[in-house]
């Protein structure tokens, strides 16, 4: 289906897009023009299964795809999970399990997807405030931190196939994931956030959609917050706010 918009005809995968920010970015990508698939782990109307630490799972994709469309323009690296175990507590087995979603899963996404992309292509790698600072919940942070390493490899790799890559770096924003943290959790963000404020699913989908489509042609390898300032201060908020007054 070719339409109007800034992503028109474009083919686009989505992961992890049955609630939260993936559903989110499948609405807005559609909104401007995108032929959007988007797909989870986990049956939902209108999502592909997809379990985005299964090789095979990808491969049929890719195949699918192939038949379908002949290419792929665009993926967003959005599926992941967190795991609030601390340092002392964090087991092996979930630390892996937490990696094979937020890192293996990337990998494996841009390994079978990338192959379809002609050059123009768009990969948007879903890291979190948590790859730039010392979150508290060790398997997610330092899986989103190898996600940041992925990219720039990735970057690296596929530049010269005119394939851009980029990873935003999403705050405290209103979720399912987030509505299970605790209160603490929330306030404490709520602290060392400059606008003061929680972000909402609609203020990260205007940067999928603009790192997808070619205002951003000349933008790859590039790591972008969207988290209200949050990593902007790097810890020195209390201390400016302890002097305000
Ligand atoms: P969410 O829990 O609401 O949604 C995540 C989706 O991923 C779910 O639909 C889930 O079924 C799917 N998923 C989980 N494991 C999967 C797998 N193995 N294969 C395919 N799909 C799988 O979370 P969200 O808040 O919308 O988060 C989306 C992304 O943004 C995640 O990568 C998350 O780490 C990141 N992020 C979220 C926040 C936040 O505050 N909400 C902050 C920073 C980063």
């Amino acid at each position: 289906m070719t339409g109007e918009g800034r992503l028109a005809g474009r083919v686009v995968v989505v992961t992890g897009a049955a609630q939260g920010q993936g559903a989110a970015e499948a609405r807005a990508l559609a909104a401007e023009g995108a032929v959007v698939v988007a797909t989870d782990a986990r049956p939902a109307p209108d999502c592909r299964a997809l379990d985005v630490t299964d090789p095979d799972a990808w491969a049929r994709l890719a195949a699918d795809l192939r038949a379908e469309h002949g290419v792929v323009h665009g993926l967003v690296n959005n599926a992941g999970v967190t795991w609030r175990a601390r340092l002392g507590e964090v087991t092996a087995a979930d630390f892996a399990r937490v990696h094979a979603v937020n890192a293996t899963g990337p990998l494996l996404g841009m390994q079978h997807l990338a192959p379809l992309m002609p050059p123009g292509s768009s990969i948007v790698n879903v890291g979190s405030a948590a790859a730039l600072t010392a979150h508290y919940p060790v398997a997610y942070t330092a899986s989103k931190w190898a996600l940041r390493g992925l990219a720039k490899a990735a970057c690296l790799e596929l530049g010269p196939l005119g394939i851009r890559v980029n990873t935003i770096h999403p705050g405290f924003i209103e979720t399912e994931m987030t509505a299970t943290a605790p209160p603490a959790f929330r306030e404490a963000n709520l602290r060392e956030t400059p606008l003061g404020r929680t972000g909402t699913v609609d203020e990260v989908t205007g940067l999928v959609v603009f790192l997808l489509s070619d205002e951003a042609s000349f933008i790859t390898g590039a790591e972008i917050p969207v988290d209200g300032g949050y990593t902007a201060h790097g810890g020195a908020k209390s201390i400016s706010d302890a002097l305000r007054t």
